[in-house]
């Protein structure tokens, strides 16, 4: 994948219309730190149609590179063979835009996102519901961590204490194959993280 923009064709999801745009399929956020903004709010992936003025969500493959903290997220639909990494580099692949931002949240954290899997499933299990948790943020006085699901069409939010995430923490250090299945280029979600309570 090259650096910078790239053509690309796309279609108004409303109206129909075909246009050719120039999409940025990468990103360096140190070289270009208004950039990372753009991720995170999303608006790099967002094309409004000139026709119908619809803001249309672009769903091409893209790459977050962060140099700093040897942090690459890859965003693609397609399968990836997994790749050789710079040294000491995290790599992850993600499948939505919703899940490219919320690597980027808990990496810009200082959290470790193999642990936050743990955490989602734990917290998951005890909501008792069958919902696909987002983590949101790391804030207040005790340190709470906010995750996301949709339900009812709504977005719902739980707060879980620090605690677990300590508790899960020292799960994931205890076990080595976890560790070892979440080197190079991975797809740590919540699908990954089940297989390791099968
Ligand atoms: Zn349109």
């Amino acid at each position: 994948m090259g650096m910078g923009g790239q053509k690309e064709k796309v279609v108004c999801s409303s109206c129909g219309r075909p246009d050719e745009i120039e999409f940025r399929n990468s990103v360096d956020v140190s070289a270009s730190p208004e950039l990372k903004e753009k991720v995170k709010s999303g608006e790099l992936f967002v094309w409004t149609c000139p026709e119908c003025g619809n803001a249309n969500l672009l769903n091409l493959p893209f790459l977050y590179h962060d140099p700093a903290e040897r942090l690459m997220l890859l965003l693609t639909s397609a399968p990836v063979r997994s790749e050789e990494l710079p040294e000491g580099y995290t790599g992850r692949i993600v499948r939505s835009i919703g899940e490219l931002i919320e690597k980027i949240n808990i990496f810009d954290s200082g959290l470790d996102d193999v642990v936050i899997e743990m955490c989602k499933y734990v917290t998951r299990h005890e909501l008792g519901k069958d919902v696909r948790l987002k983590f949101f943020r790391l804030g207040g006085a005790d340190s709470e961590m906010t995750f996301t699901y949709p339900e009812s069409g709504q977005m719902q939010m739980v707060a879980t204490g620090f605690n677990v995430y300590e508790d899960c923490a020292g799960i994931v250090n205890r076990n080595p194959d976890m560790k070892k299945a979440a080197r190079g280029l991975v797809a740590v979600d919540p699908d990954w993280i089940s297989r390791f309570f099968a």
